[in-house]
């Protein structure tokens, strides 16, 4: 009957609520652990690619975890955690750091690094990135900071003295995920920015025996029209990189070209390049 059913349906939500808040703190202790540790954490490189010559141009660092018992972790796994528990400022510090020293012992190339909106709020932001700009003799012209668009929507002003300040350092500011906000293109106009990631979702929509995307194309016309660059993510097929390499979008990521790797082979692959 109707009420048994309902109080049963309400008990199995009720449990797997329940689970999921146990999942969260267990995931927040552990993480804690890991980063006083330092076990388990990890960054995998995902290069990227200049469209027209193909010569590689840089990597983008991303997040993961080696769980003793859950595996190897995605950062949507575990990232909200951190953001929530307040512990992403100093794990963003963390990636910071090590990918700065990392692309330091590239011959050249740029480094990109994701920042949570919390990060971009930090008043002390531009101070602690120059900081480790300095520790690892990294040139700031070859950092790359990727943010979204969310971070401007609680803090614009906090966000915005930041950026100012980064960018009077040399260091670059990319706007990830292009297109998935509300109000992407107010963005383009304010020069906030001097990169955007055109994102998977629109690249992922050039299929097989189609012409293309006309509004991946409008992205890249609005995008060169205001001096800024164009990176496409996710670019998984030849016919999507032939596309927007004819368009003339910049720069191209994505498992067609490259998955995310460890240090040493993305390395490799510069000193490679040098000797060709
Ligand atoms: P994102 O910055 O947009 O990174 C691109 C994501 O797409 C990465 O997933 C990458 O592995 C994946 N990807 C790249 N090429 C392809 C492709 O051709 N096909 C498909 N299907 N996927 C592709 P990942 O590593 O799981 O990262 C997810 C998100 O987590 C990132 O999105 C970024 O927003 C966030 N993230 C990663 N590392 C960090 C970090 O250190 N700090 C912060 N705050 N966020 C991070
Ligand atoms: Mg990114
Ligand atoms: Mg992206
Ligand atoms: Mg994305």
């Amino acid at each position: 009957d109707a009420k048994r059913g309902g109080r049963r349906r309400h008990s199995f939500y009720a449990d797997t609520m329940g689970e999921r808040i146990r999942d969260r703190h267990e995931i927040e202790a552990e993480l804690r652990e890991a980063m006083r540790t330092g076990e388990g954490l990890d960054i995998a490189y995902q290069p990227y690619f200049a469209a027209k010559s193909g010569l590689l141009l840089g990597a983008e660092a991303l997040i993961r975890w080696d769980h003793p018992v859950r595996g190897r972790m995605l950062p949507a796994q575990f990232v909200p955690v951190a953001e929530e528990c307040g512990l992403i400022e100093t794990l963003g510090e963390w990636v910071l750091e090590q990918a700065c020293l990392v692309a330091a012992r590239w011959p050249a190339g740029t480094i990109s690094v994701n920042l949570s909106a919390m990060q971009l709020r930090n008043p002390a932001l531009a101070e602690r990135v120059y900081a480790i700009l300095r520790r690892t003799r990294l040139s700031p012209s070859r950092l790359e900071l990727e943010i979204t668009e969310t971070s401007f929507v609680d803090s614009s002003e906090k966000c915005r003295a930041n950026l100012g300040w980064l960018r009077d350092i040399g260091v670059r500011i990319a706007l990830d995920d292009f297109g998935t906000g509300y109000s992407s293109f107010r963005h383009l106009r304010g020069f906030e920015v001097d990169r955007i990631k055109i994102d998977r979702s629109f690249v992922s929509t050039i299929q097989p025996g189609q012409a293309g995307s006309p509004v991946i194309q409008a992205i890249v016309d609005l995008a060169r029209l205001s001096g800024l660059e164009t990176t496409a993510e996710g670019v998984e097929t030849e016919q999507q990189r032939r596309f927007l390499t004819s368009i003339g979008c910049d720069v191209l990521q994505g498992f067609l070209l490259a998955e995310p790797l460890g240090a040493t082979a993305v390395e490799a692959r510069f000193f490679a390049e040098l000797h060709q």
